[in-house]
């Protein structure tokens, strides 16, 4: 094929994509854009997940009349003017490209006006073409409102998921702006309810309460704010030499499943960064389980000169000019926090009331206790390190085993035909019950209980729109979940195998699921597995003699022993030859 330039059209339609994936890119763009302005009310409404409309409204500074056309060219930005601006970028917007990419693949109406100016415009765009651009009365800031987004690319519109999928993604970013710019007040409208709306008090507490709940937002602790502590609410932070942290997270009873409570902002933007959430969990090591992650919302703040926003399109990703020396400033400031306020768990849970998106309370433990208790972790870590000692093999079944008692509340120790057997007990219990429960759920003969009292519970506005359309689901796993009004829902049956006071976790890791957009009829595997999870005995608990020979006698009829739906080794097999190698027998 000869070589030929594309078409303006298809050229920017291309464009566009790179800029908008989904109404959440929109929605984005949009709202940094009010912020630039330096708006301090800002209106997000959205219909049918954004496809339909999206509509976001500022109290900033406006586009004079003339150049509102030109905000909608490629490349026109009033942020930067040279190429060294770009070495020291202090906006979220800096590329002149988002609104040209938005009105490529959607229809646009814009209404906004400079104080100055006696009337405002109206500006319309559809397909990228003007077809409306006239003076018109309305009140100082701006408006722009996007409807029918990939209406021109039918290849896009396909791959959009779920209206309640997109609707998350949608809560998930006004939650992370809210809690970036405390001081600006956000209001979120869906299909027109209110979701979710901050005071703009510039109080990042208030807001987490509004996003995790108040439950959840007790439990987290505040990174100690060092000598920088102004910086922590409000101001832009001034270039400087060192990196500075400061934010809240997770004390180690508060984890999930998933990485997606866990937000950074760099500078103010928010950004995704693997190797934050790494330094994350180096500094939780030993504290929480394996395979689970701390709930976090940390700012970082360091000289424009020192990290490049300029890697991605859509401005997630940024590139540290010392990315060892982030990682580090992260995991001492968390690390230092978590030492130093949180009181160590024990691993049983106490009840929790019943608030979904709630986590896990923690027990106090006098701190002389707490200590011992870390040193014992500490010490676990370098255990497992330990290269004889290997995981067990991929048998298909497990060999009879002889019991011998139980080891820090948390291992089972048993004899094999072939050497040593240490079994996690939660572990093991965990695939029991899974694969009882996947037997029942398959045949359709879940036992489920009926509360004598049915338990209420009470979402958040942002989870209601994710649990309804699982509510038909979860029968099949034994729940009986009914709207009670407002965001309060009445659970009056549970499965059988799991306790009152654990359906709040599971709900709350069931909405989790569920705004990941899992299909539910593709779920069954990820709900039996939260199910199990919760309803298995736990690390910390005695059991008895007998407790643990009924374990292993029901772990042995398993089919898969070996596997742990987490990944985790759920026991470690010493065997003979082993041993005598240690001992120097040979
Ligand atoms: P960028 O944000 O990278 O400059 P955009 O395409 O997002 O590029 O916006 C282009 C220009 O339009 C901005 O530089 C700004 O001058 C103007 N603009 C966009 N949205 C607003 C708004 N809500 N209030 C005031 N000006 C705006
Ligand atoms: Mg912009």
């Amino acid at each position: 094929m000869p070589i030929k330039v594309l078409p303006p059209q298809v050229a920017s339609k291309i464009a566009a994509g790179e800029v908008v994936e989904r109404p959440a890119s929109v929605a984005k763009e949009l709202i940094e854009n009010a912020i630039d302005a330096g708006a301090t009310d800002i209106r997000i409404e959205i219909k049918q997940g954004g496809q339909r409309l999206i509509r976001v409204s500022d109290d900033g500074c406006g586009i004079a009349h003339e150049e509102a056309p030109l905000a909608f060219e490629h490349h026109a930005t009033s942020k930067i003017s040279s190429e060294e601006d770009l070495a020291r970028i202090t906006t979220l917007g800096f590329r002149g490209e988002a609104l040209t990419s938005i009105a490529a693949v959607s229809q646009v109406t814009m209404l906004t006006r400079v104080e100055s100016e006696a009337a405002g415009t109206l500006l319309r765009l559809e397909g990228g073409e003007v077809v409306r651009y006239e003076p018109h009365g309305t009140r100082p800031g701006t408006v722009i409102t996007v409807e029918n987004l990939f209406y021109n690319t039918p290849a896009r519109l396909k791959f959009l998921r779920t209206e309640a999928t997109e609707s998350s993604h949608i809560v998930k970013l006004v939650s992370a702006y809210a809690m970036a710019y405390p001081e600006l007040r956000f209001t979120l409208i869906g299909n027109g309810r209110l979701t979710l709306q901050t005071s703009g008090n510039g109080k990042l507490y208030d807001v987490l309460v509004k996003v995790f709940g108040l439950e959840a937002a007790q439990q987290m602790l505040e990174i100690e704010p060092d000598e920088h502590a102004s910086l922590a609410e409000g101001s832009v932070p001034p270039p400087g030499p060192k990196t500075k942290v400061w934010g809240h997270i997770a004390s180690p009873s508060l984890h999930r499943s998933t990485r997606t409570n866990q937000i950074f902002f760099v500078n103010r933007r928010w950004i995704k960064d693997r190797s934050l959430s790494y330094a994350l969990a180096e500094a939780y090591r030993t504290l929480i389980p394996t395979g689970r992650h701390p709930v976090a919302v940390l700012n970082i703040a360091m000289n424009p000169a020192d990290v490049d926003v300029n890697v991605h399109p859509t401005k997630r990703e940024v590139r540290f000019r010392d990315p060892r020396g982030v990682f580090a400033t992260v995991q001492r400031a968390v690390r230092h926090t978590i030492i130093g306020q949180a009181p160590v768990t024990t691993m049983s849970s106490r009840p929790a009331a019943v608030v979904p998106g709630a986590w896990r309370r923690q027990q106090r433990l006098p701190v002389g206790q707490r200590r011992a208790e870390m040193a014992m972790e500490i010490q676990r870590t370098a255990d497992t390190e330990i290269g004889a000692i290997s995981s067990a093999p991929m048998l298909e079944q497990l060999p009879m085993l002889r019991v011998l008692g139980q080891v820090r509340q948390m291992y089972i120790i048993a004899e094999g035909p072939d050497g040593l057997y240490l079994i996690d007990q939660h572990a093991a219990h965990e695939r029991i019950l899974f694969e009882h429960l996947k037997t029942e759920q398959a045949t359709m003969t879940v036992s489920s209980q009926a509360l004598l009292e049915p338990l209420t519970i009470e979402l958040l506005p942002q989870q209601r729109g994710l649990l309804e359309p699982w509510i038909e689901h979860l029968t099949a796993f034994g729940f009986d979940i009914t709207p009670f009004g407002g965001d309060t829902y009445l659970i009056r049956t549970i499965p059988a195998a799991l306790s009152t006071a654990q359906v709040p976790e599971v709900i709350a890791e069931l909405l989790e699921a569920a705004s990941e957009g899992l299909p539910v009829a593709t779920s069954a595997e990820r709900t039996l597995d939260i199910i199990a999870c919760h309803s298995a005995i736990r690390a910390g608990q005695t059991l008895t003699l007998d407790e643990a020979r009924e374990l292993i006698r029901q772990l042995e009829e398993t089919t898969s022993p070996y596997t742990c739906p987490h990944g985790r080794p759920p026991m470690i097999h010493l065997s003979a030859a082993q041993l005598e190698k240690s001992f120097g027998r040979r």
